[in-house]
């Protein structure tokens, strides 16, 4: 029996898992796993290095000519972001680009170079993206597509624990502000909003544990990529 290779597009609001449940699913499939979110991540952080101006066209063009973001696979088969040849993995992770990294992703123009970006990294299928906008544009056609969703609280939650195992307390008010301020912006802005595609499967996450969202995923990809074996 042959397996086809599909595009498997994660969308959702932040902090609901979206990000562990790809890369594990990636991992079982032998898929490329690719976050999104780290790429507009990076854009933010090459913007608060270099004091680019958002409301300046000309200035946010030219530093998107001088980016460069690429994934390596570290020795810990851990997949790490590269911003001009640099690892920023942990970098990119701060609240100072945490709190930014919203109102930089509604600029067009950068919104443009990730999404023609990504689209050139799943041209050969057999990978597995996760953001606000994969199902949505960057791959309309993807063969699998989820929309993951959860508790304020829980995503809370979620979030400072991944910032305590990193040894840092961030308060729980600071981060349910940053997570709200995030969904607000990614809802409502002009260029490809947040939302559900009309064919895309919901996940709720608030009660159900990652080993079981991973479970429930595996079990749609296997089954749309029989079904696309056959077209
Ligand atoms: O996925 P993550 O929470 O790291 O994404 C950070 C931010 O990047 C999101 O809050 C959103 O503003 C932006 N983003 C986006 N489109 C994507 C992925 C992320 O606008 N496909």
């Amino acid at each position: 029996m042959k397996l086809n290779k599909i595009v498997i597009a994660i969308d959702g609001y932040s902090a609901c898992g979206k990000s562990t449940t790809a890369k594990e699913v990636a991992k079982i499939l032998g898929y490329r796993y690719i976050d999104s979110g780290a790429m507009y991540r990076a854009v933010t952080l090459y913007f608060l290095d270099h004091h680019v101006a958002l409301t300046n066209p000309k200035e946010v063009d030219r530093a998107l000519q001088q980016i460069n973001i690429s994934f390596k696979v570290n020795t810990k088969k851990v997949t790490e972001t590269f911003l001009n040849g640099l690892s920023v993995e942990q970098e990119i992770r701060q609240m100072r680009v945490s709190e930014q990294v919203s109102p930089v992703s509604t600029i067009k123009a950068v919104r443009e170079a990730m999404v023609a970006q990504q689209r050139k990294l799943g041209k050969d299928k057999g990978i597995v993206m996760d953001g606000r906008d994969i199902g949505t544009v960057v791959f309309p056609q993807a063969e699998l597509k989820l929309f993951m969703t959860a508790d304020m609280l829980v995503r809370a939650f979620r979030r400072q624990r991944e910032w305590l195992e990193q040894d840092r307390l961030i308060d729980l008010d600071d981060v349910i502000e940053n997570i709200k301020k995030r969904d607000l912006i990614d809802t409502t802005r002009a260029e490809s909003p947040l939302r559900q595609a009309d064919d895309a499967v919901v996940i709720d996450t608030t009660h159900i544990t990652i080993d079981e969202q991973v479970d429930q995923v595996i079990r749609m990809a296997i089954s749309r990529m029989l079904g696309s074996s056959k077209g």
